[in-house]
Order: C-alpha cells, then structure tokens, then sequence
C-alpha cells in the first residue's frame, strides 16, 4: 500500500516531539494546514490587508473581488445553485447557532420537536436546547444501535407532523459513523420539517452535494478541511434564508439605517454583520483548491485503505473495545482498552510521539449511550502514512503492556 506523496506540504509532520517524529493521528478534532493555505494567509496579511466591500480604493477592490470568489468556490464545493446562498461564519458551531436562533427562533411553537440524534457532537445539541428552552419546543434524539449506527426503524416512528427541525451530523466525529442522511431527510421534508446537515467532518473526506442530500441547511467548519480555524460555511437554500430574519446586527447587513428603524440586505449579507475574517477566508479558498486538486475519489480510497490497515493491526490486541463498527464508516477508529481510563492510555500514546484524542469528544449523550467515560480516538487524514499507522499499533501495544 503507497502513502500519498503530499507530506512535505504539511510543515507540522516535520516537528519532531520528545525526540520522536510526530504521529499526528488527531485529524478529526483539526486537520494540518499544507503550504498553500499557509500561503494564502501570509499573502492576506502582508499584502492584502483592506476592508471588503468598502474601499474607494485599488487593494479594498481587489481584497473584495478576491474575498466574493471565495464564496464561489464554497458554492461549487457544496453544488449549490446560487452564491447568494453560501454564509461565512466562524465554523460549524456558529452555523448552528445561527440557524437555532433565526429559523428556530421564527419556526418553533410549544410542543413541536426537534429531531436530533443520540450521536451528535454537543454543537448540534445546545444551540437546539436553548432555543427549544425559550419556546417550549421539544428535543427528541434518534437512538444509537450497538454498532454505532442510527436506529432507524425508530427514526422513521419518530418524524411526525410535530417534527419542525431534523439536524443531524452527516459523519459522526466520535464513531466514525457515516449516515444515510438523504433518506431520513427525504422523510423528514414529506412531513414538513426543515433538514439541517452537519458536515463538520464528512466535508474533509466526501463529495458534498446539498441537492442529493436533501438538505436545507448545511454548516461546515474550514479547519476540518486544512484551513484556517475561525472560519466556516453555512450553506442555506435562498427561499428559506431570505425570509430568516437577521442573527447579528451590524454594519455590512443593512440596506439603511435611521433613528426609527433599519432594513436589511438580502442573503447572504443579512448574515455576515461586521468585518469579516478576510485571510481565514482566503486561506479557506486555498483549502477549496487544495482538496479539489487531490480529488475526492483520492481522499476517499486513502482513507479507506488507512482505515483497513488500523484496523488489522489492532484487531488482534485482547481487550481492545472498539466503538463503531457500522457498515458504512470512515477515518475514525474509536477505542477503550479494558481496564484503563482513555487518558491513560492517549498519555502512553502521546510519550511515544503519537497524538490522538481521548475523552468524551464533545459527544456526552453518545458516551452515555454506550455507558462509558470517553473514547481514545485515532482520526486519520489524507497525509497520514502506513509508518503513522504502524507506530498507532505499536505505541498501543505498548500502553497495553504497561497498562495491564
Ligand atoms: N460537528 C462535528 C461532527 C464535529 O466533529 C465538530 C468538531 O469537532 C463540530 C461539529 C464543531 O466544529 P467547530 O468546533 O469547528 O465549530
């Protein structure tokens, strides 16, 4: 099996840690930023340092037209129809929010429901809380089968004509999990409900297509794929975000200002108040470009292969749990090995050079599920290699042995 040959793009896997190369196996919390995306920041800052949409001048024109391709590109990576539909928030949980207090702020009356499920990242869970809390709206969760796929002879008994919002997370970050996203929204809309897709991490790893999703809203953070963190994209369909009513005021989401009242820009200006992270933006452009040059069928084949590999190589450690096994799964191998708290074993990891997670992920209702404390978590990326996955075996061994 051959390793993608774009290590040298990623400056990071140079750093050599307690006298070790590092083993950067935590992908999933936030991915290695290569060289372009580096670049592209730099460039911003040294060279590119205007307002958008305001300068009279040469550089704020050029930031500006630079800044609005960015959103093309955002537009083309998600096949959306219209640029007008692409937002640029700080990341996955700021879409959410956004969405929990606009379209659940105008949508939501007493006892509707919101549909979540057991597997969702905790940015996909309070944001519907809180907004369910001021309106005595309900939040019921989709349980998790034993493999750590969505049970969904429940799912479909649950969509009903009280059902307002379906959110769920397309790739779950603590199981790996994929989900079969388009049929449970293809149910939740012939019932009338709103679908929200988080594609926090699939974004890095599957072809994005919101019209074959079924998906109204979606949200994705560009750090999750080799960008800049402070960034992120809410896709929304126009119809819906032009009847949304403003998440923050500010300047450069208005059409006029008086003393007695103010009117708003349409989408997707009505949703960006305020001077925007013009050199995360562009950095997150340079990532658009980065994994468009890879490819999809590239990225998806190497995971899969990585994934193959981790899992012969720990298959046979006795006490080794895994959890998530679903069929249809990628880049995440979730662990506990028995009689060890998972930040035991992550330290053991980390003194030999290999980083990964351990804890609870963000995903608290999931642990509860299974009845554990948290999860040790290896997450791979397009620059991980076989030697990466080599030392994840050995260096498990290894806190086995000591461990036991
Ligand atoms: N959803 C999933 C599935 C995630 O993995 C994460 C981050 O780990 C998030 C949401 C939140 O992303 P962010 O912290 O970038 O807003």
């Amino acid at each position: 099996m051959k390793s993608l040959d774009l290590r040298a793009d990623f400056p990071q896997l140079k750093r050599i840690i307690r006298d070790k190369r590092l083993v950067y196996l935590d992908s999933a919390a936030t991915t290695l930023k290569p060289l372009p995306v580096i670049e592209a920041v730099r460039e911003s800052m040294a060279f590119g340092a205007s307002n958008v949409h305001r300068g009279a001048h040469f550089i704020g024109d050029e930031v500006t037209g630079r800044f609005e391709k960015v959103r093309e590109k955002a537009r083309r990576f998600v096949n959306a129809a219209n640029v007008g539909e692409m937002i640029f928030t700080r990341g996955t949980t700021e879409g959410m929010n956004l969405l929990a207090q606009t379209l659940g702020r105008t949508h939501l009356a007493p006892g509707d429901e919101i549909l979540l499920s057991q597997m969702e990242h905790h940015s996909n869970i309070v944001p519907w809380q809180m907004i369910a809390g001021e309106k005595g709206a309900v939040v019921r969760f989709i349980p998790v089968l034993d493999d750590g796929s969505l049970d969904l002879e429940a799912a479909y008994k649950m969509i009903s004509s009280k059902t307002k919002i379906v959110s769920l997370v397309h790739l779950s970050n603590a199981l790996g999990t994929i989900n079969p996203v388009a049929e449970i929204f293809a149910a939740a809309k012939a019932a009338g409900a709103f679908t929200v897709l988080d594609a926090a991490q699939s974004a890095s790893v599957m072809r994005l297509d919101v019209g074959a999703l079924g998906c109204d809203f979606l949200v994705f953070s560009g750090h999750k794929i080799f960008g800049p963190t402070g960034i992120g994209i809410l896709y929304g369909r126009f119809e819906l975000l032009e009847a949304l009513p403003p998440y923050q005021g500010g300047g450069s989401m208005i059409s006029e200002v008086r003393e007695n009242g103010v009117t708003f820009l349409p989408p997707p200006n009505r949703f960006e108040a305020g001077t925007p992270a013009i050199a995360e933006i562009m950095g997150l452009g340079a990532a658009f470009d980065y994994v468009n040059a890879i490819g999809f069928e590239k990225l998806e084949q190497h995971s899969t292969q990585i994934m193959l590999r981790a899992e012969a190589g720990l298959r046979d450690i006795q006490g080794l749990r895994r959890i998530g096994t679903a069929a249809h799964r990628s880049h995440v191998f979730s662990f506990l090995l028995a009689g060890s708290h998972p930040s035991d074993v992550g330290a053991i990891l980390d003194e030999q050079g290999v980083a990964v997670r351990a804890g609870h992920h963000c995903c608290q209702p999931l642990m509860r599920r299974f009845g554990i404390p948290g999860t040790v978590r290896a997450s791979f990326s397009i620059y991980t290699s076989v030697e990466d996955v080599d030392a994840l075996i050995g260096a498990v061994y290894k806190a086995k042995d000591l461990l036991s």
